[in-house]
């Protein structure tokens, strides 16, 4: 099979041609139809996630489809060891052996996969191959950062991008107020913002016209989290969404006071992904893909690297 392999940190994806992967007890091989692009990739890929097997192929956010004909959604969450104190407290996520897909795990960067079948979900009806891939990483992770928000009014995105697209129309369906926060003179994000439901769009350096009750920062850039504290009503929360940032600034204590607090969001549990993918076409959540074909990997990488993608880019095979 064809598949983009990362063979060292800090180098390109290299085109290559390995042997079909085969299923073991409890796995299932996929025919992959779409993959979606997460700013988690570059993360790998720059060196900035320590432990990935190597060679790896990339991809967390697959769809594929079975030998008999269904069709399945993959997650970053590719196998727990069911037995530990997270996971036997409802908090998979946490599991203290966990396997993730396209890190641990080969993901979607190719024309086959095998994964473990218990962490796949069914896909809604209604979205093509390239638009329900992203729902699964931008799209569910997204959501359980929005319920890590709590029932927050006005609700402050940090970065516009494929997590933040699907995550302001979930947070309009749920009736609440979306302003978004775009690279200073994004002019493009902050209109695609507004498209999607934000009553107010601008850069990362302005101050929104009212305070926020929460906000979720998407983009990798530890600045923003005293940045995002200082609009913040009391009692607010700041919601770390990525994997990787810059290290955080210090910061005066009085933005923290008052109860605001700053938590981040862990990978996702199978229940996330079931509440979210029977939420999202009752929003319903439009996708807005970009697709690029499989070798062209790099490319896509780098432009979700410049902030040229404008909602998710997606690969197909
Ligand atoms: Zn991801
Ligand atoms: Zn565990």
């Amino acid at each position: 099979m064809r598949a983009m392999v990362l063979e060292t940190p800090g180098r390109p994806l290299r085109e290559a041609e390995l042997p079909d992967p085969e299923a073991g007890p409890g796995q299932v091989l996929l025919e992959v139809r779409a993959c979606a692009v997460c700013r988690t990739d570059l993360h790998i890929v720059d060196g900035e996630l320590t432990k990935p097997k190597l060679p790896l192929v990339l991809g967390h956010q697959i769809v594929g489809v079975t030998e008999d004909g269904r069709r399945l959604g993959v997650p970053w969450l590719g196998w727990t060891d069911g037995e530990c104190r997270y996971c036997r407290s409802s908090r998979e996520n946490l599991c203290d052996r966990a396997l993730f897909t396209g890190y641990q795990l080969d993901g979607g960067y190719a024309e086959r996969v095998v994964v473990d079948e218990r962490f796949c979900f069914p896909l809604p009806d209604g979205y093509p191959d390239a638009e329900a891939a992203p729902l699964l990483c931008a799209g569910l992770i997204g959501y359980r950062s929005l319920r890590m928000a709590g029932d927050a009014e006005r609700l402050g995105l940090y970065g516009f991008g494929s997590s933040a697209h699907i995550v302001a129309q979930v947070a309009r369906h749920q009736g609440r107020r979306v302003l978004a926060f775009t690279k200073p003179g994004d002019t493009e994000g902050q209109a695609f913002a507004r498209e999607l439901g934000a009553e107010w769009a601008g850069g990362s350096d302005e101050r929104p016209p009212e305070e926020l009750d929460a906000a979720i920062i998407f983009a990798p850039v530890g600045a923003l989290v005293p940045a995002a504290l200082s609009v913040l009503a009391k009692g607010g929360v700041v919601v770390c969404a990525g994997i990787h940032m810059s290290d955080i600034p210090a910061f005066p204590y009085e933005l923290l006071w008052e109860e605001r607090v700053v938590r981040s969001v862990a990978n996702l549990t199978r229940a996330d992904g079931k509440e979210f993918l029977a939420l999202a076409p009752q929003v319903p959540v439009r996708i807005e893909a970009e697709a690029f074909p499989l070798e062209q990997a790099n490319v896509a990488l780098d432009r979700l690297r410049a902030g040229g993608i404008r909602g998710s880019a997606v690969l197909v095979p």
